[in-house]
């Protein structure tokens, strides 16, 4: 770029000629775009499966993450390339509507991706190839539908729901306890849900976690808790029907401004001032036990003194509340915040069923659960965990976990998973490649290669001999005509997934399916690609 002057003296910008922009025409457009794609999916790979790798991630200001959540680890990696960034957003896709499959999605596009450089390298025209990925990829969709399974569970009966959160934890670091885990997510996602409209707001599922403790101590809270404690240590630690009065305002009295005069010289006058200090407290202390509250909880703090005077007229508190929790506070016990002392009423306050403090163990530390609140149901799932890296884990896990626990309430199809369904896709995309006389056949047969390569992944990062095993599972499928027959990663000792517990949801894996196609035909209708040049 440079400035030049025209005969009238008036500046005007030379911008760089366009053949100066670095540009990939043509085949070479498409194979560096694919090798991008392909680079991505390899790092995600090792991750899928119960046996995968996790990957540890460290930002630029030090923060380390470990995970093998598909979406995470993409989200974390700084990647430049424009198609790596489509990959990511690929990953993100598929959290966003489903939650889980984040892994499995990219793996699939990966493998989707090198199988059309095959084809490309063949002379087929990339066209012809997305079309034909296009067709295998309804084929595969409806081929689903038809092995999948309707799975019935019950408010009485949740086994069904707890086994399929089951199969999400079971890849996550939190695998040790992941009946518990599974259980928690499933209450949780039942005690929001709609069952009728067939609705659940995860939104009302808070997920919380406080460093200390062990993973097997989380637990779920029918409620909201609160990272504070009651503000003197006498105070009762538990106050059931309670009536909650949710102050900002100061709850002490006014001190006196730097502009204001107050001479006192004599013991009589401080006397006097002292005494009124205390009645005026005492007199708030009065109004908020004649409205019937019986906690107070403030966004301020109060002095030790005021501290003591409440603990003697018995009325608990808990004092430096942040906003953002009084706000919750307010809408889940159905309470009004109040801004200026003198508007408390009775109305005014919130109700809930129970609300004690907790402390743990030997930490100091201690919390306020707020339960079985008035006016909502919202949950808290509370994490605990050896440090933060596992706890932040654990968020990530069981926001899996909730999302396919969602998903089975919206829609109740399953298919099996450990690669068994890939597998039963495969052979039915190739079965049908053989009814197409066009070019497009040998994009729906390489559509079929590409789902062998998510069993495969899971065999290998399992230990197994990934054709060998994948070759054997395939022919045992097409022997028995059993589609649940898939990669016996933990070495259980038989295929049969039904037998195994390990299923996914339908919409999960119609939605891999989906997405992934959509990407790759993205990525293959790219024939020019044009950026700035590095200089
Ligand atoms: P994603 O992020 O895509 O969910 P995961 O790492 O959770 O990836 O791996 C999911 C894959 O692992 C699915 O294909 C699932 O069927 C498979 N899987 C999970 N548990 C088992 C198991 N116990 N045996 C065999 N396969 C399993």
């Amino acid at each position: 770029m440079s400035l030049a002057f025209d005969e009238f003296g008036r500046p005007f910008i030379i911008l760089r000629e366009q053949e100066q922009k670095t540009r990939l025409r043509g085949l070479d457009a498409q194979k560096a775009n694919i090798s991008a794609g392909k680079a991505v999916a390899r790092i995600l790979r090792t991750s899928l499966g119960p046996k995968g790798m996790d990957k540890m991630l460290q930002s630029p200001d030090g923060d380390v993450t470990i995970t093998n959540d598909g979406a995470t680890i993409l989200e974390q990696m700084d990647v430049d390339n424009q198609i790596a960034k489509l990959m990511v957003e690929l990953s993100r896709s598929q959290d966003y509507e489903i939650g889980d499959g984040t892994t499995g999605v990219v793996v699939m596009a990966g493998a989707l991706l090198e199988q059309a450089e095959k084809l490309l390298e063949r002379g087929i025209h990339p066209i012809r190839v997305a079309e034909g990925y296009e067709m295998a990829s309804r084929i595969a969709v409806e081929h689903l539908e038809r092995v999948a399974h309707k799975f019935e569970f019950s408010l009485n009966d949740v086994e069904p729901l707890v086994q399929t959160c089951m199969t999400t934890l079971s890849s996550k670091i939190v695998n040790r306890c992941k009946r518990s885990m599974a259980e928690i997510a499933v209450n949780a996602v039942l005690a929001v849900a709609d069952l009728e409209r067939k609705d659940v707001n995860l939104d009302l599922i808070k997920v919380e976690g406080k460093v200390g403790g062990k993973l097997e101590d989380t637990e779920l809270i029918y409620g909201i808790i609160v990272d504070k404690d009651m503000s003197h240590p006498q105070m009762p630690k538990q106050i059931e029907d309670a009536k909650i009065a949710i102050l900002t305002c100061p709850f002490e009295p006014p001190k006196p401004k730097t502009k204001h005069k107050v001479d006192i010289d004599s013991v009589e006058k401080f006397q006097t001032l002292r005494l009124q200090e205390q009645k005026y407290f005492d007199d708030m202390v009065q109004k908020c036990k004649d409205v019937g509250a019986t906690l107070v909880i403030c966004q301020w703090g109060f002095d030790d003194e005021a501290n003591h005077l409440l603990m003697h007229r018995n009325l608990p508190a808990v004092r430096w509340v942040g906003g953002v929790e009084l706000e919750l506070i307010a809408i889940a016990t159905g309470g009004r915040i109040v801004p200026r002392f003198q508007e408390l009423t009775p109305e005014k306050l919130g109700k809930a069923g129970i609300v004690r403090e907790k402390s743990f163990g030997t930490t100091k530390d201690s919390m306020i659960y707020i339960e079985h609140c008035a006016n909502s149901r919202a949950v808290t799932i509370f994490i605990r965990g050896g440090n933060k890296m596992m706890i932040e884990e654990t968020k990530r896990s069981i926001h899996d976990a909730l999302c396919v626990a969602r998903n089975l309430i919206h829609n109740n199809s399953i298919v099996y998973g450990g690669g068994s369904a890939e597998i039963s896709c495969s052979i039915a995309v190739e079965a049908a490649a053989d009814k197409h006389p066009g070019v497009e056949q040998y994009a729906i047969r390489a559509f079929a290669d590409a789902l062998d390569s998510v069993p495969m992944a899971l065999a290998e990062n399992s230990g197994l001999q990934p054709i060998e095993t994948l070759s054997a599972v395939k022919a045992q499928q097409i022997k028995e005509n059993n589609p649940c027959c898939g990669i016996d990663c933990n070495d259980v000792g038989t295929n049969d997934m039904r037998e195994q517990n390990v299923f996914e949801t339908l919409i999960g894996k119609q939605q891999q399916l989906l997405l992934a196609t959509q990407v790759v035909k993205m990525i293959l209708k790219i024939d020019d690609v044009i950026s700035p040049s590095e200089y």
